[in-house]
């Protein structure tokens, strides 16, 4: 045959009706009424015959429109026209498919899957009469596969852990999420009895809802505790479902969970920064407050008293100032810590800013169980606090109030506790109980502020003058100037009370210039009535020493009342030279190559380091009056005060003590060489004209 081999030869292919008429029905029979679709087609893709079975496949009314509607199988067909070539290469290599697998149009235009069987015919010579084979509708199948792929492309990929569980608590199957939050592998939980809940820890009726709901077909949702390999056990929100099967019974269960550590975490984070303070990680106001509240109510209902402690750290500012405000957060982390240490885990201790803590001791018999208290933190403060670069001594003062005998509420009680502690710090003490005459004082402290800014304006600061003397001629050779405030309806302040209210109000720099220019202005009045005053000295506030005009302004005040230099004196302490001690050294060598003299005030008290003593031109030192208080009966006292001495001996300056209120602590001064010396014993500070009496009459 030239090449004809692939055509179709209808009679060469009709080889069933050979088999006699009989036969022949029996083959139509099949033919018209099998379930799968049976067909015969040319190798270039027309067809032969059809049965109704696949022109019901592929949409048409029968076979007839079937064969004159499909001309070019591979063209009209198949979706994907190659896979027509796939099929005959397999059919001309093997002489036949099985399960051939494509997708293919049917008359409407909708896709669906199809399985053919087929093979080719050939003829004797061995060529292609024609293909015949049966084709199958597939999609069903194909989609549930498809679903089925899709189902586990999810199980393997979704971030929660999902176990399928059947019958007896056995577990079919679990994901990779599975294996990743609970770190338990597959093959140790597939198959075995597996639970996943820690039971020990969830509650008894939760669980058994949880499984009552899924048993019933429906999807209980909540959050229970899991288990991970490691045997800890972790927050996870879950979903329990039980699965349908087709009697309508559960037979198996599909647990999804979803840890949410991270989320407690964050939520539980969340919670303690709103409650806590962030630097000392103590309950802050608000927390204070409502625990305070509560204690209250405790009390109230047990007939109890409770004591709250307000305490405050003194000279923070100062070490703020001088060190830093990482310093002086760091102070505030240590002290912090030691307050934790001295209180029971019942008592309630906050932090409500700054430099103040609050100590609640909710259940005390007596004020002695306040004053326990009160000791063990004092104890704690004995130690010195180690700062990354130094090592220093901070003390606290404390405010106590109690429940119910100084305050119903809260607010109350702190403000009392508040009061007592803003007493106990006036009067140096460590610390007090509230009393009620205290709250007024309170009170007047927050007007306090208001009425310093008009102060200077309305002129209602004066100096005053306690003079120096010399201690072996008793002698005046100098004075301090003190300033006074005088307010129209509080009467006179005391400095020790506005000056640090005038710090942290920013006020301090301009009070302290109209000192220094009041100073001066008032020795060039002494000097025109031909008074010999010496030297009079102006306390600087740390404010005022980092002010970088203070050699102008002290040039100036000086200047403008024909002063020589050696008039003033400056007296600043000694933890304003410990900050920027570069600086510091600086304005203090500008201020010494002046002529100014430096003393260094409340000396012994502060936060200095001996070494920088030498780098600094200091004139004198003033012995701080805490130390000559308790003389001569103190024997410590009087060890310091001889070391100061033999210190500014060594280092070439003078040495003053303040505070000399005796005879008895004169005598003992003088006698340990303290050249200068003042205090109430010779005078108190007086006004400048009081002052000039001494002057010509002696003290
Ligand atoms: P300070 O510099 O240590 O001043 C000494 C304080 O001791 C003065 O209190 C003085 O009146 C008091 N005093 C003097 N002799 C005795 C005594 O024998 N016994 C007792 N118990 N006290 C005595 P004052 O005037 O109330 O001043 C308190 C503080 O206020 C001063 O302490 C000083 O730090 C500050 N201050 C006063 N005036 C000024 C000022 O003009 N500028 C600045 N920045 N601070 C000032
Ligand atoms: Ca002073
Ligand atoms: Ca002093």
């Amino acid at each position: 045959m030239d090449g004809g081999e692939a055509l179709i030869d209808p009679m060469q292919c009709n080889e069933a009706p050979q088999a006699g008429s009989k036969a022949l029905d029996q083959y139509r029979s099949l033919f018209e009424n099998a379930i799968e679709g049976i067909y015969r087609t040319t190798p270039d893709g027309s067809y032969l015959a059809a049965n109704p079975a696949l022109a019901r496949i592929y949409g048409y009314d029968g076979p007839e429109s079937l064969i004159a509607g499909l001309t070019d199988i591979a063209q009209n067909l198949y979706v994907h026209p190659e896979d027509r070539d796939r099929f005959k290469r397999a059919l001309d290599l093997d002489s036949e498919v099985r399960n051939f697998e494509a997708q293919v149009f049917r008359k409407d235009g909708t896709v669906i899957w199809i399985a053919e069987n087929a093979r080719a015919v050939r003829s004797p010579c061995g060529g292609t009469v024609c293909y015949e084979g049966t084709v199958q509708d597939i999609t069903a199948r194909k989609l549930a596969e498809e679903r089925l792929r899709l189902a586990a492309t999810v199980f393997d990929n979704v971030g929660e852990a999902i176990v399928v569980i059947g019958h007896n608590d056995v577990v079919h199957a679990v994901n990779s999420a599975f294996e990743r939050m609970t770190g338990f592998p597959a093959e140790n939980v597939v198959g075995l009895k597996f639970n996943l809940l820690a039971t020990e820890v969830n509650e008894p009726e939760i669980l058994h809802e949880a499984w009552a709901t899924a048993a019933k077909g429906a999807i209980w949702q909540g959050e229970l505790w899991a288990r991970r390999a490691d045997g800890d056990v972790f927050p996870a929100a879950m979903a329990l479902t039980g699965v349908v099967s087709e009697d309508g019974t559960v037979k198996s269960y599909v647990l999804l969970a979803h840890d949410v550590t991270r989320r407690k975490m964050d939520e539980q984070r969340i919670r303690f920064h709103a409650s806590h303070d962030t630097l000392t990680k103590l309950a802050n106001r608000h927390t204070v407050m409502e625990a305070l509240g509560d204690a209250i109510v405790r009390a109230e209902l047990g007939g109890h008293r409770l004591a709250a402690l307000f305490l405050d750290v003194n000279r923070f500012k100062d070490v703020n100032d001088s060190f830093g405000h990482a310093a002086g957060d760091e102070l505030l982390r240590q002290v912090a810590r030691r307050l934790k240490g001295c209180v029971r885990a019942s008592d309630i201790i906050g932090r409500l800013g700054g430099d103040e803590f609050v100590v609640v001791l909710p259940n005390i018999a007596t004020t002695a169980g306040a004053i326990a208290c009160v000791e063990k933190i004092l104890y704690a403060f004995s130690d010195p606090f180690n700062l990354a670069e130094r090592e220093l001594y901070a003390s606290t003062s404390i405010g106590i109030a109690l429940y119910p005998d100084d305050a119903d509420t809260a607010e109350q009680l702190l403000s009392s506790a508040d009061a007592a502690m803003y007493h106990c710090k006036a009067g140096g003490q460590q610390y007090s109980f509230y009393d009620h005459d205290m709250n007024r004082q309170a009170v007047d402290r927050v007007n306090l502020e208001n009425d310093l800014r008009h102060a200077i304006a309305d002129r209602q600061f004066r100096l005053h003058y306690q003079p120096k003397l010399d201690s072996r001629t008793r002698k005046i050779v100098g004075a301090e100037a003190l300033i006074r405030w005088n307010h129209p309806e509080r009467g006179n302040v005391s400095p020790a009370l506005f000056i640090p209210v005038a710090e942290r109000a920013g006020l301090v720099g301009a009070i302290g210039d109209w000192a220094l220019s009041e100073a001066c202005r008032q020795m060039r009045s002494w000097r025109d009535d031909g008074l010999d005053f010496g030297c009079v000295s102006v306390n600087l506030s740390p404010a005022q020493f980092h002010d970088a005009s203070l050699k102008d302004k002290v040039e100036r005040a000086l200047a403008a009342n024909e002063l020589e230099t050696s008039a003033l004196e400056l007296e600043i302490t000694e933890t304003m030279m410990a900050t920027e001690v570069d600086r510091a050294i600086s304005i203090l060598t500008q201020l010494g190559a002046m002529g100014v003299r430096i003393s260094i005030d409340d000396f012994g008290t502060g936060y200095s380091s001996l070494a920088y003593l030498k780098l600094f031109p200091v004139d004198a030192l003033k012995i701080d009056r805490a130390f000559v208080m308790e003389l001569p009966g103190n024997a410590k006292d009087g060890a310091i005060v001889a070391s100061i001495v033999a210190l500014a001996r060594n280092l070439g300056f003078d040495v003053i003590a303040e505070g000399v209120e005796t005879a008895a602590q004169a005598d003992f001064l003088m006698a340990k060489d303290v050249t200068l010396m003042q205090g109430y014993l010779f005078s108190p500070p007086v006004d400048a004209n009081s002052f000039a009496e001494l002057l010509r009459n002696g003290v």
